[in-house]
């Protein structure tokens, strides 16, 4: 039953593989009943720099008792908590902060940039500003209404020539990865040299080492040990840093002090950025 409601939904171009179960599809038809509804929240205070509106809050999402015992337990940052999703164009508070950078922090007019597993709204703004865009995923049939164009790739194993990106965007994509090492490598190979590639994930300043199973396959367990069904590790943040070191990057931490300007985007409280430069 399960499965064909996913079916339908898929073929409706509705659901996301990033928003799996019935959590995901009820987040999916509340954000559009907010959309309807967005002038409620209207008012001064946040804004989203996707749609330019202001508000004087976001609209929430909290996780399950089982993800929370998993994000809190770790003290992981995560996305989840008061203010996430844009209740007119639904960007995301990870979104908000990706652009915020971007725009402020980086030219990307006149670069060619991998995305991978595009969100829709960084997505669009991406294609807009900068020369070429090429989009990415394992499962490029999810992705296609956000980008046509997309094409199948395995972040493992890229087809792509070494040093031909001059940004590459992996945001919240290597906590799915079993072999993220791989991965990482991968992503550094194909970016040219002074490149720079943004890498967020879920992180921990309180474990002291990665708790994963890279191979697990167990939805449930998934949940409540990383707090999503298809996560296979939550990262600790120091090991997360030397992992990117070791495959070829170098890392470079923008404080939420540093970022405390792009508050009024909503963006989580907490959460760094980690520039990786080659
Ligand atoms: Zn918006």
């Amino acid at each position: 039953m399960k499965e064909l409601v996913k079916n339908v939904l898929r073929g409706l171009h509705i659901y996301h593989p990033l928003q799996s179960g019935y959590r995901g599809i009820i987040t999916l038809l509340l954000i559009n009943y907010y959309r309807i509804t967005y002038f409620k929240y209207k008012g001064t205070g946040f804004s989203c720099n996707f749609c330019g509106i202001c508000y004087e809050r976001f609209v929430p999402e909290f996780p399950s008792m089982n993800i929370e015992q998993a994000i809190n337990s770790n003290e992981v940052i995560a996305g989840f908590g008061e203010n996430v999703y844009c209740p007119n164009c639904r960007s995301k508070n990870r979104e908000r902060l990706i652009r915020a950078v971007l725009e402020n922090e980086l030219a990307i007019e006149g670069k060619k940039i991998l995305h991978f597993s595009p969100e829709i709204n960084l997505s669009k703004y991406l294609k807009i500003k900068a020369k070429e865009v090429l989009s990415i995923d394992l499962e490029p049939e999810f992705y296609r209404p956000i980008d046509k164009e997309i094409i199948k790739a395995d972040a493992t194993k890229l087809q792509f020539d070494s040093e031909s990106f001059d940004i590459v965007i992996a945001n919240h994509i290597l906590e799915h990865i079993p072999e993220d090492e791989k991965a990482i490598s991968e992503m550094c190979r194909v970016l040219k040299r002074g490149g720079l590639a943004i890498l967020q994930v879920p992180y921990s300043e309180k474990l002291k080492s990665t708790i994963e199973e890279p191979f697990i396959n167990d939805p449930q367990r998934q949940e409540s040990l990383f707090g999503q069904k298809d996560h296979v590790r939550i990262y600790a943040l120091f090991d997360y840093l030397e992992r990117l070191k070791r495959n070829g990057f170098m890392v470079k931490i923008l404080s939420p002090e540093h970022l405390q300007a792009y508050k009024k985007y909503a963006i989580q409280e907490k959460e760094s950025v980690i520039l990786c430069f080659k």
